[in-house]
């Protein structure tokens, strides 16, 4: 047992979760719910709560929003050099709790410790990556009349409102917070009430970073009473959301009576495609990671998986072989590969869905058996075409449908029939044709011969059709985080 754990919690389960009830953190200071509301937070493992959630209320939304206001003058003028350093500041005592972070996030969320270890290290170097932007943020000078100097500036856009999904709680928040930041805009967090730990420890490393009072606040709460306070808010600029189509659609919906900014970032019901000349090995694996991973509670869950019809039999064993190698148990033991779902009422939207397939005509096939509590073991749904529900839904648990094809172009047209366009992998040795396939794929990020790879920072991330507006991260990210002003000088 190491400082941080206490007796009380089962092993591993670091102090700051059962500790409690938890505040706010606005304007640099923790503070209590003006609402007075909390809600339990639950450990998924043992559904047995851990602390207290506070439930900002839209005083509370007012007053975090008020902070940022009053910190984006002073904040977007601090020099470039400096936010660099504060960055910088900010991944080194991430990492340096990293541990902590890592099983905070397993314990609240059921992530197994292998996947959550490497989102802490994936949002350390993004905050590194983002640290370099500030003194590289250039302007143009742009093309005009005799007599005319006209150049062209970014500048933040004012109070940047992040709203994020519980499945990946702490990379979610850095993804936005960390080019928030970087281009000079403040910020008030809200992330999703199964999963606020992460975040509000996190809030506690910006304090030692020495982050400024009100650049970042972090509300924690519910998305009907908290999300909604702080979407419907006049004093916030820009809404970057990652969760549901249902209610990213809400949000552009509300946003657009004030016309603030969007990013969404949201579901998808990804395509993975495996032709008969690739590596049938390595495809089992990828293609088995694509929707047992996290225990397919990510927005990039290959559940859709197409295989080349004469090469199905060998694939599927192969698949299967992959399936029962899949460890349930306590997200907290590093031989964990699958924890169990994030929450109960998750677990029963999840498996209502193989009664679904049933009554659709598919057979539900599983390899492994499920602890009790809130676990699901992979599950392939077989017998179904892709327009069964099975295959258009997006179900965010360990369950993927295995399709056939024959040709290229019918893999093509079944791959992109899906409201959603997130993701897709692609496993073949033909070049010409992964490039054939990659073009045709409606999707934001294709994988070919691999799955799931993120490089920090560096890669454009976001969604076509259904599964978003705008991207995250690559030099795409600037047009998420900044307005661009042009001045035109009589000289
Ligand atoms: P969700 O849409 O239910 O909730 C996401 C966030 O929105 C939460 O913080 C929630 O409290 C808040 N919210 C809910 N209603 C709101 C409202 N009326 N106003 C303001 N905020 C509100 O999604 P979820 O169940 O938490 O997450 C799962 C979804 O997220 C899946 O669809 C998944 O694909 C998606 N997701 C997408 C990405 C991506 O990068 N594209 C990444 C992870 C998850």
């Amino acid at each position: 047992m190491t400082a941080d754990t206490v007796s009380d919690a089962r092993p591993g389960v670091p102090a700051f979760a059962t500790t409690g009830p938890k505040k706010l953190y606005l304007n640099g200071k923790w503070v209590e719910p003006r609402s007075g509301a909390y809600a339990d937070s639950i450990d998924p493992t043992t559904e047995q709560p851990l602390t207290a959630i506070p439930v900002a209320g839209p005083e509370d939304i007012d007053a975090a929003v008020a902070a940022a206001r009053q910190a984006f003058p002073s904040w977007s003028g601090v020099a470039p050099y400096e936010r660099t350093t504060l960055l910088l500041r900010i991944a080194d005592l991430v990492e340096a709790h990293s541990d902590e972070l890592a099983r905070l996030e397993s314990a609240d969320m059921g992530g197994p410790i292998g996947l959550t270890t490497w989102m802490v290290a994936h949002s350390v170097e993004v905050l590194r990556h983002y640290a370099g932007w500030p003194t590289k943020i250039y302007g143009q000078t742009a093309p005009s009349s005799p007599g005319m100097h006209a150049y062209v500036v970014r500048q933040p856009i004012g109070v940047v409102a992040t709203i994020t999904a519980w499945n990946g709680p702490l990379l979610q928040l850095v993804w936005k917070v960390a080019p928030a930041l970087a281009t000079g805009n403040t910020v008030v967090a809200k992330p999703a009430l199964w999963s606020s730990l992460t975040a509000l420890r996190f809030a506690e490393l910006l304090d030692e970073a020495g982050v400024p009072p009100g650049v970042v606040n972090i509300v924690t709460g519910d998305g009907g009473v908290t999300g909604e306070a702080l979407i419907r808010h006049p004093g916030v600029d820009k809404i970057s959301f990652t969760g549901s189509v249902a209610v990213g659609k809400h949000i552009m919906e509300t946003a657009s009576r004030d016309l603030k900014r969007v990013t969404l970032e949201l579901g998808g019901k990804s395509p993975t495609i495996v032709f008969a000349d690739a590596d049938l090995a390595a495809a089992a694996q990828g293609a088995a990671l694509g929707f047992t991973a996290g225990s397919g509670e990510g927005c990039v869950a290959g559940s859709r998986i197409f295989v080349e019809e004469s090469v199905k039999d060998e694939f599927r064993a192969l698949l299967l072989e992959q399936m029962k190698a899949c460890t349930l148990g306590d997200p907290l033991d590093p031989a964990t590969t699958m924890g169990p779902l994030a929450a109960r009422q998750h677990h029963e939207r999840v498996t209502a869905y193989f009664e679904v397939a049933e009554q659709e005509g598919g057979s539900v096939v599983r390899v492994t058996e499920a602890p009790r509590g809130l676990f699901v073991p992979a599950t392939l749904i077989e017998g179904l075409s892709n327009a069964s529900r099975i295959a258009q839904e997006e179900i965010f648990g360990p369950v993927a449908a295995l399709l056939t094809f024959t040709t290229e172009d019918e893999v093509i047209r079944l791959g992109n029939d899906t409201v959603y366009g997130l993701s897709a992998s692609l496993w073949t040795r033909d070049l010409s044709r992964a490039h054939r396939i990659a073009a045709a794929i409606e999707a934001g990020t294709i994988w070919v011969n691999t799955y799931g790879v993120m490089s920090a920072g560096t890669v454009p991330f976001g969604g076509f059709k259904q599964s978003g507006i705008g991207r995250e991260h690559g030099t795409q990210v600037l047009d998420a985080y900044t307005e661009t002003k042009t001045v035109m000088v009589q000289l």
